[in-house]
């Protein structure tokens, strides 16, 4: 039997990206600038339309950091941000010298709770001290509650920085993730729903931005003959070889989210009639997700005892990758000092859930492989 690696989310080149880096070896552009950044930058632009403009940068992480940056973060500050996601939406706020406020999720989205997020901003203010930004993340490609968090930042003044790393081409109300925080970020890492191998993007609201962006991510070099600064920088520009993958993998974005998307499909039939087991899907037709990953949540009272860890260990010893999902950042041992609100949904998530293989380049064999598992362990 073929027992080869089944991996959750893999790279999946559409055809073209060789010959967008061929032509910046031609043009000997191998350098963090050149037609592949100025060409990439474009068709994400024209991809989430919105009239924003959009930075390439080396990392999504890097993206996060400036964005907190322009946002105005500096040591002592108070950040909040969802603490269900992956450590690279909060560590932006430490190499800041700022504060994390951690919170917790709702169960429809697995998103930032809107309660708890007003309850923190008052207990803050009423602390003596306004919280600078918002972290809000779409997880798995799953919108937030965007209405309900842009409402309550808009209350109290505070800028959302919206991190859309997992959630390009996902949409709320029609209109595409990333553009609906103060600043949005991507991220083109190898697992992402489209990669560069590594890269991310900073989704700014104007040119001045956009430019002051790309400014401080290329040194912050002033208006002089010699090397002058009057700020400091940061070497987080995106270089024009990655770019040039970017450019062939935008060509085939749509296609890889339907593949993501009938993975999804897939999983919602596998699991239809088992017991305890539910498919992480969109609460109504407001949220399109990308369906980056697709997780499900299992209720042991239900399955007969299974576990997510039953059949995660299952998986593997098949050569089948799982993965719980995120851990909560109020849960980590390097963040667990950090104010933190809400109750216990995303540590409930993280007891329960399970992230499962989701790539668009799965195939048939594959998929029949993970059914016969699946069944092997419900029977
Ligand atoms: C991947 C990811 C990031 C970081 O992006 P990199 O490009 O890997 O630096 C940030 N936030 C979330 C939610 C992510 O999944």
């Amino acid at each position: 039997m073929n027992n080869s690696k089944i991996w959750l989310s893999s790279p999946h080149m559409g055809g073209n990206e060789q010959k967008f880096v061929q032509e910046a070896f031609d043009a000997n552009w191998v350098a963090p600038l050149g037609p592949n950044v100025t060409g990439f930058e474009v068709d994400l632009e024209q991809y989430i339309q919105a009239d924003k403009f959009v930075a390439a940068l080396s990392s999504g992480t890097a993206a996060l950091h400036l964005g907190l940056v322009l946002l105005g973060v500096k040591p002592g500050d108070e950040v909040i941000c969802q603490s269900m996601t992956f450590s690279a939406s909060a560590n932006p706020i430490a190499y800041l010298g700022a504060t994390p406020v951690f919170i917790d999720s709702e169960s429809e989205t697995w998103n930032m709770c809107p309660i708890a997020l007003e309850t923190a901003i008052q207990d803050r203010i009423a602390k003596g001290k306004k919280p600078k930004a918002i972290i809000a993340v779409h997880l798995y490609g799953m919108p937030y509650q965007v209405d309900e968090i842009n409402a309550i930042a808009s209350t109290y003044g505070i800028p959302v920085l919206e991190d859309s790393a997992e959630a390009l081409g996902s949409t709320y109300k029609g209109r595409k993730c990333g553009t609906f925080g103060t600043l949005g970020v991507l991220s083109f890492n190898g697992n992402k729903i489209i990669t560069t191998s590594g890269g991310g993007a900073l989704v700014a609201p104007d040119k001045v931005l956009k430019d002051k962006a790309v400014f401080l991510a290329t040194q912050a070099r002033d208006n002089a003959p010699h090397y002058q600064h009057s700020e400091i920088g940061y070497n987080y520009r995106l270089s024009n070889i990655c770019a040039g993958i970017g450019r062939g993998q935008m060509e085939v974005l749509d296609d890889h989210i339907a593949l993501r998307r009938k993975m999804h499909a897939f999983y919602v039939d596998l699991f239809a009639d088992i017991p305890g087991v539910t498919v992480f899907s969109e609460p109504n037709d407001t949220y399109f997700s990308n369906h980056w990953l697709t997780a499900i949540l299992l209720n042991p009272a239900l399955t007969n005892g299974v576990t997510r860890e039953t059949l995660r260990l299952a998986m593997e010893a098949q050569n089948i990758e799982c993965r719980p999902l995120w851990k909560p950042m109020h849960l980590q041992p390097i963040f667990e000092q950090y104010p933190y609100y809400g109750g216990t949904v995303s540590e409930t998530l993280f007891n329960d859930g399970l992230c499962l293989p989701s790539g668009s380049n799965l195939t048939d064999a594959e998929r029949n492989r993970i059914t016969d598992l699946v069944r092997e362990v419900f029977k």
